[in-house]
């Protein structure tokens, strides 16, 4: 998958043309062959964007910062990222006449060691679901009726007793140490004062404990729970490296079952499970 030259051409003709203000997409590290994101208002400089296997991030993020906000923006987004596009333009956090949305039709992408990354073997949208232009052969994958595929890893957990995968959990992610680097990175964590952020929390004082710290998370993850898109941003920030996907993943598995029977962001304007609440939703997987 290598789109370097399409989007360097996008970019160009999008600046030359007076569309964008800024076009938001990867570079590659100075330090090694990985990528960063990078912001290019200068069109100068589009010859420094990339894009392939190691395009990993999803730069919808960066759409709820000073940088980009009233601004017009050009951004790539492969299907994981588009979906959260599409909650963020549902949610409005963003404006659709603002945007010029490069979408790939993904073949995944790899970690630093070069291996396709788990979200990837488990991708069931490819595809952007929002673009104003597509890149790449689509998958002709049904994002709405296609058939779920369970996470390895909650399979695995799925066959443990409650009180088991709890203990689990907890041991787990009492390696969190509360820096909210996950929350920073994800595109649909954008509220000016969160809950969980430690210098403003207001739930859990910033009590650095374990039962904070992992109360937090639950937390953090309950606020993602139908919105997740599981692109990763946030593992990927984690100075912990801690499995966050195991609470995303848990979460859209129960949803997906019980209340929504597409996942996160691939239908326009549907604003998720939590706003949907009925009397009658079943309730039998609480503890
Ligand atoms: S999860 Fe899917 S869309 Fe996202 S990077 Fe991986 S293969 Fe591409
Ligand atoms: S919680 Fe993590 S995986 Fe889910 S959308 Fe946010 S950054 Fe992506
Ligand atoms: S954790 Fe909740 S309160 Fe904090 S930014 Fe995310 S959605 Fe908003
Ligand atoms: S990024 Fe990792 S260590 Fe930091 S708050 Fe999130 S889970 Fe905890």
């Amino acid at each position: 998958m290598n789109y370097t030259k399409e989007i360097q051409d996008i970019a160009a003709k999008l600046f030359a043309e007076g569309k964008i203000d800024v076009f938001v997409g990867y570079r590659v590290n100075g330090f090694d062959d990985n990528q960063v994101p990078v912001l290019i208002t200068d069109p100068q400089d589009v010859s420094k964007l990339v894009f392939t296997d190691k395009s990993v991030f999803n730069l919808v993020n960066y759409l709820k910062n000073d940088h980009t906000r009233r601004k017009r923006v050009g951004l790539v987004v492969k299907g994981c990222d588009s979906r959260s596009l599409n909650l963020m333009l549902t949610e409005s956090q963003v404006k659709r006449e603002n945007l010029y949305v490069v979408g790939i039709c993904c073949e995944g992408v790899v970690d630093e060691a070069g291996q396709k990354m788990q979200n990837c073997t488990d991708c069931m949208v490819p595809d952007a679901v929002v673009s104003d232009e597509l890149l790449g052969t689509p998958s002709g994958s049904d994002t709405l009726s296609g058939s779920y595929k369970m996470n390895a890893d909650i399979a695995m957990l799925a066959e443990k007793p409650l009180t088991e995968r709890a203990a689990y959990f907890e041991e787990v992610f009492e390696n969190c140490i509360r820096c909210n680097a996950c929350r920073h990175s994800c595109p649909l964590c954008y509220c000016a004062k969160c809950c969980i952020d430690q210098e403003t929390a207001t739930l859990y004082n910033g009590a650095n404990t374990t039962s904070g710290a992992f109360h937090a998370l639950m937390t953090w993850s309950l606020h993602l729970a139908g919105r997740c898109v599981d692109c990763r941003n946030c593992e990927k920030a984690c100075p912990s490296h801690l499995p966050l996907h195991l609470l995303h993943k848990q979460n859209e598995s129960v949803i997906y079952e019980n209340f929504q029977e597409h996942l996160a962001g691939v239908v326009t304007g549907d604003r998720g499970a939590f706003y949907k609440y009925s009397l009658k939703d079943p309730d039998d997987f609480i503890m």
